[in-house]
């Protein structure tokens, strides 16, 4: 007969078969220890198992917690590209309960002096009426151009003269500036177009702008430019410098050139050349 040399179980029958006292004795305690809580060791067992289920699960559901509620920086982290709303979870927003004051009865009204502070107001506008467009506000402006390139260039300056041509006139209500044919006319400051016409008369091609200047409404008048060379519309607003059309012949006029004419409210004509030469230098 060959008997198991090795294993729990070959030990265990070998004991019960050769030793049997030790086997008695040792079961004895045992068995005395068992005899009693023998029924309820399921129980035991059971209530052993259950809490360390319980940590298990409770460590896992933890986990899912920690893993869904660290900011999205924690998830990233490992990314090679650069994310811009990690620093922004929902959950960070932070509600404030409104705040209030209680003035006690004794609080007393203190007034300000309006002299303590040197406050300059803005002028207010010069309303113009534009035909075909209304009222039109003119913001005050006091940044004035040459309305040509060259404005050294002149042939006919203001006041009387011996007439140029059959039907010019003796006494000139404007200012001549020859800076070539085609070259471009400018407004001479911000304003709003009140005239653009091919059809002016002896003034031919003609663009109107009426200009707040320093509070005083101003308007300038460019004649003889050439046809087809109007760039702007009555109503639009014009910025100083912008051009509005090319040197040209139209009209009355002995060779291209720009006739500028300006005047006041009055609609009495000054000398334009003068007037610039003044605030430009
Ligand atoms: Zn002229």
């Amino acid at each position: 007969m060959t008997l198991p040399t090795h294993g729990r179980r070959a030990a265990s029958s070998r004991s019960a078969r050769f030793r049997p006292t030790v086997a008695r004795d040792s079961a004895t305690p045992r068995g005395a220890a068992r005899s009693t809580p023998e029924p309820s060791r399921p129980t035991r067992r059971g209530r052993a198992v259950r809490p360390a289920f319980s940590v298990i699960a409770m460590t896992f559901v933890g986990g899912m917690m920690i893993a869904t509620s660290v900011p999205a920086l924690a998830i990233t982290a490992t990314d090679t590209e650069v994310r811009a709303s990690v620093y922004a979870p929902a959950e960070d927003t932070v509600h404030y309960e409104p705040q209030t004051v209680e003035v006690g009865s004794d609080g007393v009204m203190s007034m300000l002096a309006a002299e303590q502070y040197n406050v300059e107001a803005a002028p207010p506008p010069i309303v113009s009426q534009v035909a075909s467009v209304g009222d039109v506000s003119l913001i005050d402006t006091d940044a004035v151009v040459w309305p040509v390139l060259s404005p050294d260039r002149r042939s006919s300056g203001f006041g009387p003269r011996s007439a140029p041509c059959a039907g010019c006139s003796t006494n000139h209500d404007g200012v001549d500036f020859n800076p070539g044919n085609g070259t471009p006319v400018m407004s001479i400051a911000d304003g709003v177009v009140v005239l653009a016409t091919e059809n002016g008369g002896g003034l031919g091609v003609n663009v109107e702008v009426q200009h707040n200047i320093g509070g005083e409404l101003i308007t300038s008048s460019y004649g003889h430019m050439q046809f087809g060379s109007l760039g702007v519309s009555v109503g639009d607003r014009v910025t100083a410098g912008q051009q509005i059309g090319l040197v040209g012949t139209t009209g009355q006029s002995t060779g291209p050139h720009l006739h500028l004419e300006m005047f006041g409210v009055d609609g009495v004509r000054f000398d334009g050349f003068a007037w610039l030469a003044a605030r430009l230098g």
